[in-house]
């Protein structure tokens, strides 16, 4: 299984397995006792995310401390934070790779622990550098795809998601041929097939065309207006602006900052010129010399 495996969260099985290397505890393959959970496509919830008191540490260091937040359906929350603030290890904690050492992940209403494989048949998620099977096309990708989330009438919405993100001329193509880019749109493709209720989008537009750009930019937007919590994770804040409806600021593993930008404005940057790069700065400030000089 390649590390970082895109098509994930539709059962125990792939994602126990995906992003393998030294950062995964592996956890134990979960046999999905439970029937194709329906949760893929039912609403269940109001509330699609409820992350509470979770930390994780690696070998001793902690990355992520007791992080509390939300996602309601239909929602954008945009994270951001410094290199290091732990974006990526509370995405793949949520995403069920990392296993949660502390704290309570809930998702659409069930619990990761305790019910992973209805919680993970709810979202879907797009890492930050996608890894596509090499013996899959990326028809095979979609269908694959479709048969791990139990989408029956996949053929038509898969036709159009290939459409839409330019890959029609590619759909032959084995994983291991396509490009950065094309890899980043083949994800985005098997994201959005099963219309999760949660979608997971770490850096989604690195490797992306400027029609890429625009397609995925638009593909987000739909996927919230019809009812999808969306987590998007970038350090391109125009974006982030553009975009997200709440901000998440992580730094050092901690909240710093949770809200909605005109609450962020009035509370961090009111003196500044209010853009999220200014909040940025003012809510990751550090003391002069922090990093030492430069040599
Ligand atoms: P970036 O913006 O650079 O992608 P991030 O906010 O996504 O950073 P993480 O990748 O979650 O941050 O890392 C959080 C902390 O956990 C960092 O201190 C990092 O060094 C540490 N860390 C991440 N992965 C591992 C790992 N596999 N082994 C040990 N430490 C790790």
């Amino acid at each position: 299984m390649p590390p970082g495996l895109f098509v994930c969260g539709a059962v125990g099985l792939v994602c126990a397995r995906a992003g393998g290397g030294a950062d995964t505890e592996d956890r134990p393959l979960e046999t999905p006792s439970e029937s194709p959970s329906p949760a893929a496509r039912e609403p269940v919830s109001e509330r699609v995310l409820s992350v509470s008191g979770f930390s994780k540490s690696y070998e001793g260091r902690q990355a992520v401390d007791g992080l509390s937040f939300e996602v309601s359906a239909g929602e954008i929350l945009g994270l951001v934070g410094p290199n290091g603030a732990g974006k990526t290890t509370t995405l793949r904690s949520i995403a069920g790779i990392l296993p949660v050492q502390q704290g309570r992940i809930t998702v659409c209403g069930y619990d990761l622990a305790r019910e992973e494989y209805r919680a993970k048949a709810c979202l879907c998620w797009v890492p930050d550098d996608p890894q596509p099977f090499d013996a899959l096309t990326v028809v095979e990708h979609l269908e694959f795809t479709a048969s791990l989330y139990g989408v029956a009438d996949w053929r038509a919405r898969a036709e159009e998601l290939l459409e839409r993100f330019e890959l029609n001329d590619r759909r032959d193509s084995l994983g291991g041929e396509l490009s950065r880019g094309m890899r980043q749109k083949l994800a985005f493709c098997c994201c959005w097939l099963p219309r999760p209720h949660l979608v997971l989008l770490d850096e989604p537009l690195s490797g992306l065309d400027p029609r890429g750009i625009r397609s995925a930019k638009r593909a987000i937007r739909e996927v919230a207006a019809a009812g999808t919590g969306v987590i998007l994770s970038s350090h391109l804040l125009e974006l982030i602006e553009e975009l997200a409806a709440r901000i998440l600021i992580l730094d050092q593993g901690k909240r710093v900052f949770m809200g909605t930008l005109s609450e962020a404005r009035a509370t961090l940057a009111p003196e500044a010129g209010g853009s999220l790069e200014e909040i940025f700065m003012a809510a990751t400030e550090r003391p002069l010399g922090d990093e030492g000089p430069v040599r």
